[in-house]
Formats: structure tokens, sequence, C-alpha cells
């Protein structure tokens, strides 16, 4: 999850501190300690990626936010939205107001290719084109030039697969979503006619999953082309195809399926390669097209061949992985990008544990996985949070007073569990009459407008 996700603290209370006991005596009450919790947010909104980046037509995804929404509720739990550590709280203050820090604030910008052309215009990290149709405040001012016949995508992971799919989508699939109404009219509008989504190693190294590789082919809109050429496998792939997890299987069925099938002449056509790495991308002062590399492969490693091709194109969405972004003064590993930490215990340069400080999802780990895995990631860090509690490592728990009053003091609009409730109240309301599961306030000024009221109310 992203910083705009939130960190979250968390701490366990009182009688911790009387005794060195969490809790009252009795096994049930022992393990499961009651902590209270403030979810602190630089956004106004929460949910981090299920809101903001996850693929508006994938609702059963999103429902995840239901059991958020349980969580919310319980008692001890706040939400403190538009509350920016770093800006407005600093890590010193966090770790002194609150029993434990927990860090969750997940990849922000986008891995680079390092290729010349990179920055032309055009040239989109797909991370801030998945912002801007999900409605994320920072990135709607941003504007794609979706008028050219061909987008090509580079990267072969589920992100991509989302981008390529959002922009062959049909007006009829598109408005029962929460997209943007700003991303719907400019995708209903797009000139676009083939979306080239191309992976530098072949479709058993894929890293996308059966599910979305197979919803392309129930597009309504979009043909999904494939060379059966692409798919030959050399003698390596033969042998990983042979012995790989049964998702790897669905994947190449899938692609099978479709190098076998005819196209049925629908307006727009996702068209996927393989073996193809990008080495330019060029144009005089936009994107004019993409210069690829056949690649080889060589102990799963792509290497370029001598074998290269130009293809126009007007626009190129890079989908090669999120990177995570340091937050100040927390420890930071700029090869991984991601906080050092064991199991989620934060650790300072020289491998020790920072008091009271945890990570969790993919600042933890790496921008991989699915919200099962960062649940499954989460709850190894707050194990280990709640072994250090009961071990007596832990400082006394929230000081909700002093936060509050500190925040008040540095003249922070904070957003509340209830001003996001009326956020999304007003969201639910204004999609109610089209059947849509709102119409997403993406304007900073809107949202603090829907939570006026509740803002400030600390
Ligand atoms: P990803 O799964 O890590 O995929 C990144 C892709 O970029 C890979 O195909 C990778 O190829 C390729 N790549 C990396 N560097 C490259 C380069 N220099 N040149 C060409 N290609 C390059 O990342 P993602 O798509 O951003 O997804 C992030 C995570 O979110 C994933 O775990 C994903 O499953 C998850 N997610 C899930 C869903 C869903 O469940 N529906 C939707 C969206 C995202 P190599 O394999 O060769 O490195």
């Amino acid at each position: 999850m992203s910083r705009r996700d939130g960190s979250s603290s968390s701490r366990s209370r009182g009688r911790r501190r009387a005794g060195g006991v969490l809790c009252r005596r009795g096994a049930a009450r022992e393990r499961r300690p009651r902590v209270e919790v403030d979810l602190i947010d630089r956004l106004p909104t929460p949910w981090g990626l299920v809101r903001l980046g996850v693929a508006p037509d994938h609702p059963n995804i999103k429902a995840v936010s239901r059991a958020f929404e349980k969580i919310a509720a319980q008692p001890g739990f706040r939400f403190l939205g538009n509350v920016e550590v770093g800006r407005d709280v600093t890590h010193a203050e966090l770790v002194e107001l609150y029993g434990a820090v927990v860090y969750a604030f997940g990849a922000q910008t986008d891995r680079r290719l390092g290729i010349p052309g990179e920055d032309l215009p055009g040239s989109w990290p797909a991370t801030e084109f998945v912002a801007w149709y999900n409605g994320h405040p920072d990135f709607q001012d941003l504007e794609f030039d979706l008028s050219h016949e061909r987008a090509v995508v580079i990267g072969n992971g589920n992100v991509a697969l989302d981008v390529a799919r959002m922009l062959a989508l049909t007006p009829e699939e598109l408005a029962p979503t929460d997209t943007t109404e700003e991303a719907i009219a400019a995708i209903n509008a797009a000139g676009v006619r083939e979306i080239l989504v191309v992976g530098r190693r072949g479709p058993v190294q894929a890293a996308w999953t059966p599910v979305e590789v197979g919803e392309l082919g129930e597009l309504a809109g979009a043909d999904v082309l494939v060379d059966p050429a692409e798919l030959e496998l050399d003698p390596g792939s033969a042998a990983e195809l042979e012995a790989a997890p049964a998702t790897v299987k669905r994947n190449v069925e899938h692609l099978r399926g479709y190098a076998g099938r005819a196209p049925a002449g629908k307006p727009r056509a996702i068209r996927l390669r393989f073996l193809r790495s990008p080495v330019a991308i060029l144009g005089d002062d936009e994107v004019e097209a993409i210069e690829l590399v056949r690649n080889e492969l060589v102990d799963g490693r792509a290497v370029a061949t001598d074998d290269r091709e130009i293809v126009e194109c007007g626009i190129v969405f890079r989908s090669v992985g999120y990177r995570g972004v340091p937050l100040a003064d927390i420890p930071f590993d700029e090869t991984s990008c991601t906080v050092p930490n064991a199991g989620g215990r934060v650790l300072d340069g020289s491998g020790a544990p920072v008091p009271g400080t945890y990570c969790a999802g993919w600042i933890k780990r790496g921008p991989t996985g699915i919200i099962g895995t960062n649940k499954k990631d989460a709850t190894e860090t707050v194990g280990l949070l709640l072994d250090d509690a009961r071990s007596g490592k832990l400082g006394p728990g929230r000081d909700a007073g002093a936060i509050d009053e500190l925040l008040r003091g540095r003249g922070v609009a904070v957003v509340t569990q209830s001003g996001w409730e009326a956020i999304d109240a007003a969201e639910r309301a204004a999609g109610e009459p089209y059947g849509r599961p709102r119409v997403k306030l993406s304007r900073w000024d809107a949202l603090l407008e829907a939570a006026r009221g509740d803002a400030v109310s600390l």
C-alpha cells in the first residue's frame, strides 16, 4: 500500500504499564490484547490502492473495503486523513505519541526503463495513468493524448493488463464502474485502435495471473491478437512450463487459445507480443514510435539479439513495476527501495531494531503480490509487534489528546472517520442514479469540502 494509503500506528493499552501484563488474566484475553489504532493517511480518503490502484472494472477486488469498514467501526480505531508524515508530524513525534508505529506507505512511484526517449511527452509511467483514471487527487491535471491509433504498454504484469484493458473498454463496460468522469470521457473518445503489450521474456515467464489474462478474451470491444510463432517455446521454457504451477499453465493455455482464434473484427485490438525489449522511444517533440529488440532467453534472462524493429505509436505506458520512495527519518535501502526490516521490525543502519517502529506491505517487501499477500505480510508484522508489547519493549500507548493537540496547533485540517464517511456518502449518492458504485471526488478541494464539518474536528 502506498504512503497515500497511510501509515498506521497501534498500541497495547494501559494494563501493560501496570505490572507488564497486556490484559486481564485469562488465556483468551492474554492472546488478544486490547489495542487502539490511528490510521494516518496523507490523503483525505483511506483504502490506498483498493480505492486508487485496483482497476475500476474489478469491483469484486474492491469489495475488500467492506472488511476495512468493519475494522474502522471497532472501538479504539480512528482515521486521521490529510495528515502527512514528514510535513505535519515527524517520525520522532509519532514514536513519542504512540506505543508503536507501523509504516505501510507502499511504493509510490515507477521503475525506470533507462532508455533514450523515456521522458518524451507521450511516454508515461503506467502508475500515473492508473492514479489518474482512479481519481487520485495528485494526478488529475495530467492530460493523456489518446487520439493516436496505437498505444504501447511495456511490461507483462497485471498492471500492464489493467492499462491495456482500461484502454479497450467500451462505453457500456465503463459506465457501471467508478472510473472518473474525465477518464470515462477520454477513453470513450479515444482514437486508439491497437494496444500493443510488449513482454521482454516469453509467455511462460509473464508475471500476470490467469484471471486477468482470461478476461481479455471476454472484452466486448477488443480482439486479443497473439502470433502463434511467439508462443513457440525454447527448450528451457518448455521445461519450465512442465514444472510450473497451474497458474502459469493456465496463462499459457489462454494465450494459445487467443493465438488460435480468428479476430472478430471488434473496434479495438489488444496485441500481446513476447521476447521484445524497448531500446528507445523515438520522436522529435513527442512520442512517434518505439524501437524494439528481439530477445533470446539465456538461463531465464532476456538477452538482446541484433534483430530490431521500429513500431509507430503515439503513446507509451511503461508498466515495469512500482518503486518505493523514502519517508523522512525512516531508514531506507536505496537498492531494494524498501525499508530495511526483519519480519517487519524496522532496522537501523547497524541492523538493530528501531524501537517501536515497524513496516508492512510493499514498503517492507517490494511491490509484488496481491491483497492476500499483503494481508499475510501485515499479520507477520503485527505478530512481532504484539510479541514486543508482551515483552515490555514498547513505550506507553496512544496519547490521543496529545496528537490531536499537536495537529490542531499546526492547523492541520484532519479528515476523521466521519469526514471520510461524509465523502463516501456523497460519492455513493452521486453514483446511485446511474447504477454506479460511486462517482469519485478526485480534487483535493472537493474532497475536503465534502468532509467539511468533520475536518478540523479533532
Ligand atoms: P510486476 O508484476 O512486477 O510486473 C512487472 C513487469 O515488468 C514484468 O513483466 C517484468 O518482466 C517487466 N519489466 C521489468 N523491468 C523491465 C524492463 N526493464 N524492460 C521490460 N520489461 C520489464 O509489476 P506490476 O504489473 O506493476 O504489478 C505489481 C503487483 O501488483 C504485482 O504483484 C501484481 O500481480 C499486482 N497486481 C495485481 C492485480 C490483480 O490482482 N488484478 C492488478 C494489478 C497489480 P520480468 O519478469 O522479465 O522482470
